[in-house]
């Protein structure tokens, strides 16, 4: 603490990022990062990029991401003013905090979610109102039928990984037409069905997405916002009263072609998905309760075992889970999905702490 902080930074609750261990061979299986590496075609696009002599990095990269966003729209069949590509979707997620969620009626978001959200509400001074998942930990979106700011939750629902069918999204945007519904897809790749179909019907909806999980780039930084073009303006007039070049000419070339190789991506989400159900099956056997997951991780709660004190155990083995000191949920594990092999390694080790 200091005198010379802004009064807004007495009151700021930081978010907590995983865990990144400084180890040789960790199992980390505590950030829901992808297993797998990138497309070869992004190593070439960076070098390509790069040129010889790195002549390229001289110059300030394209402010508005064009050539990413238009490759991103004919994926999607939309237009390239439908997108706006910032730096992760954490930022996209910051900007649209301060574009489009603050007003004089509270946000709404679930109690259990991405814990960044009530800390972009703290910084950007957004009042908010967090809404109960119900037992099984699943959404009801009518209870989001209320005066509000906006509403905004991940589809899958972090960290439960817990989905919610799109005719649900569609009965919110029908009842809900007074502010700004976001919904953040990070993990829709592995088994949830987008809204980014929805958003030439209702101008009020904003999808936004990230290669960080499904495209194994979240060293990177790219995420997107997709949604009405006069949404993406907001999104744009704000980035350039903040910064204008968030994309980096690397990022902007990886992104790209990580959307050029669909095959690569699709064979690799395959594979999580079928590593996801044989880790849910094991972790079952075990005696856990793992929640119904269409994400690259897994929520499980072991009755006759302590959370945190199961954490503890893994990590002596050098395997790190996540692990959330929070009302409801401090009696769960949020597990990524590595490969086969790494959530063997997870299952055997559990078997050995449970002596069983
Ligand atoms: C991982 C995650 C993000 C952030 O993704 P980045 O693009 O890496 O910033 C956003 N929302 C949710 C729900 C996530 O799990």
């Amino acid at each position: 603490m200091s005198r010379y902080w802004s009064d807004i930074v007495h009151r700021l609750t930081p978010y907590v990022p995983g865990e990144q261990p400084v180890l040789a061979h960790p199992v980390k299986l505590n950030t829901n990062e992808n297993p797998y590496p990138p497309s070869p075609r992004v190593l070439d696009a960076i070098r390509r990029e790069l040129g010889e002599a790195g002549e390229s990095l001289r110059r300030y990269p394209d402010p508005t991401a064009l050539k990413l966003r238009e490759t991103v729209a004919a994926y999607h069949g939309i237009h390239a003013n439908q997108i706006f590509a910032g730096n992760g979707s954490d930022e996209v997620l910051a900007l649209t905090f301060e574009a489009l969620l603050k007003h004089d009626k509270p946000l709404l978001f679930p109690d259990i979610t991405y814990s960044f959200y009530p800390t972009y509400a703290r910084l950007f001074e957004v009042e908010y109102r967090t809404i109960p998942l119900d037992d099984s930990f699943a959404i009801n979106v009518d209870d989001y039928v209320a005066p509000n700011g906006g509403v905004l939750f991940p589809n899958p629902n972090a960290p439960t990984g817990r989905p919610l069918p799109l005719a649900d999204i569609e009965r919110l945007l029908l009842k809900n037409t007074e502010s700004v519904v976001v919904i953040d897809e990070a993990y829709v790749d592995f088994g949830a069905e987008s809204a980014i179909t929805l958003i030439d019907r209702y101008p009020n909806l904003l999808v936004v997405q990230t290669v960080s999980k499904s495209r194994s780039l979240a060293g990177m930084r790219v995420g997107f916002a997709f949604g009405n073009a006069e949404l993406i303006d907001a999104l744009n007039r704000v980035k350039d009263s903040f910064n204008s070049y968030p994309l980096d000419r690397l990022a902007q070339a990886a992104a790209t072609a990580a959307y050029e190789d669909d095959g690569w991506f699709r064979d690799n989400c395959a594979k999580v998905i079928s590593s996801r159900e044989r880790l849910a099956a094991g972790l079952t056997t075990l005696g856990f309760d793992v929640v119904p997951s269409a994400a690259n991780l897994l929520f499980a709660r072991h009755p006759g075992h302590d959370a945190a004190t199961l954490v503890l155990r893994l990590r002596e083995r050098e395997i790190f889970v996540r692990h959330f000191k929070a009302p409801r949920i401090d009696q769960h594990l949020r597990i990524s999905v590595g490969t086969d092999a790494e959530c063997e390694i997870l299952v055997n080790a559990l078997r050995e702490i449970f002596g069983a």
